[in-house]
């Protein structure tokens, strides 16, 4: 999570920048009931920026808050890193390292991240995997090294991809919920938590926060509840796929998460064509379909599970799904038209 990549940046300032346009007075405003509103903007958790709006009446209670969600972030950020160790802690880089050798007794978040990752495996046919790290290391080598040196950029090889997918099966990853340990029973197996992990710490972020409070972990949006004690709804926005600094929708929330996944968060270009990082399971490729996919329900790891698999899913597959799940949907394809669930239709501005 620590590998910075110059695609990313563009990314998130990007994010921060909507952001600001869409969150009006991102400041102080001075709002009936006497609640302020203020911001505080965090750059050191799952390597993206966190920004957490909320409104109070007192700067204390707000800075109390925003620290207590903070200080949540970090704990998860830790325990689901995947490419860096950290002092007493024993997180997934560890279980990457060790589960395909000995059982690793890990801490209960880890096992309860798991668990759902398994069920959203489940769910999705495989669409979204987290088993699928040891093929995802070989685009995320391919990537790194094609943003670090662009003159070098190649492809993965498909043989090799073809051979690390036949170490990607979930129900190789054993979990023992009494003693707390997880084992790979698969050698080479490796975990990779990207697509879920994000949203489901921002989820534990917000337990015990209640309020008017819309918290940001790089674009992944949860909201406690309306802007205003009035109900006022908090506006998100959807990022133009194509022009990175405005938005191409916008939706009225007061309530629960609103995540996308999208082509254009982190890429790299061969031979002048780009190449994403969402990787379609049954190409080994990085996923046709959409420029994204953008997920509302009131949970936040699984809004963010599912954004990654209905973007691995072709749009009929992806509206069983979305209906399955009953979670609210806007696809909008490599061509064609936008779709979208009834339930985002009512919240478009
Ligand atoms: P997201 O931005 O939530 O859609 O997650 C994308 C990240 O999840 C990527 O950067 C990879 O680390 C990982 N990933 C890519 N493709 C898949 C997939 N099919 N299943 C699970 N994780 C994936
Ligand atoms: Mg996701």
């Amino acid at each position: 999570m620590k590998r910075k990549k110059k695609t990313n940046k563009i990314w998130l300032f990007t994010m921060i920048l909507i952001l600001s346009v869409l969150v009006s007075g991102c400041g102080q405003t001075t709002q009936k009931k006497e609640k302020i509103q203020y911001t505080k903007t965090y750059m050191d958790v799952f390597d993206t920026v966190t920004t957490i709006i909320g409104r109070e009446e007192s700067e204390e209670v707000f800075r109390q808050k925003a620290e207590q969600i903070h200080d949540t972030l970090l704990t998860y950020h830790q325990l689901f890193d995947i490419y860096n160790e950290y002092d007493g802690v024993v997180n997934l880089k560890n279980v990457n390292d060790l589960a395909g050798k000995e059982a690793v007794v890990v801490d209960e978040k880890i096992i309860d991240l798991l668990l759902l990752c398994k069920e959203e495996a489940e769910l999705t046919n495989g669409a979204v995997n987290v088993a699928l790290g040891s093929m995802l290391d070989l685009w995320h080598e391919a990537r790194t090294e094609g943003v670090e040196h662009p003159e070098n950029a190649k492809l993965p090889d498909m043989d090799a991809l073809e051979e690390a997918m036949l170490h990607t099966d979930i129900s190789k990853v054993i979990i023992d919920e009494k003693a707390k340990t997880v084992r790979f029973a698969d050698e080479d197996l490796k975990l990779n938590v990207g697509a879920i992990a994000k949203g489901y710490a921002t989820e534990k972020a917000v337990e015990g926060i209640f309020g008017n409070y819309l918290i940001s972990v790089g674009g992944n949006v949860r909201v406690t509840g309306p802007k205003t004690d009035e109900g006022t709804p908090w506006t998100v926005g959807i990022q133009d796929p194509d022009q990175l600094d405005s938005y191409c929708y916008k939706l009225a929330v007061t309530g629960g998460s609103v995540v996308t996944s999208g082509d254009y968060q982190r890429f790299y270009e061969v031979d002048g064509k780009r190449y994403h990082h969402i990787i379609d399971p049954e190409t080994l490729m990085p996923a046709a379909y959409y420029r994204s996919v953008t997920v509302l329900c009131e949970d936040s790891g699984r809004a963010d599970a599912l954004s990654t698999a209905l973007f691995n899913l072709p749009l009929e597959k992806g509206k069983e799904l979305a209906e399955t799940a009953g979670v609210e949907v806007l696809w909008i394809p490599v061509s064609g038209d936008v779709v979208m669930t009834d339930g985002i239709k009512n919240l478009l501005k």
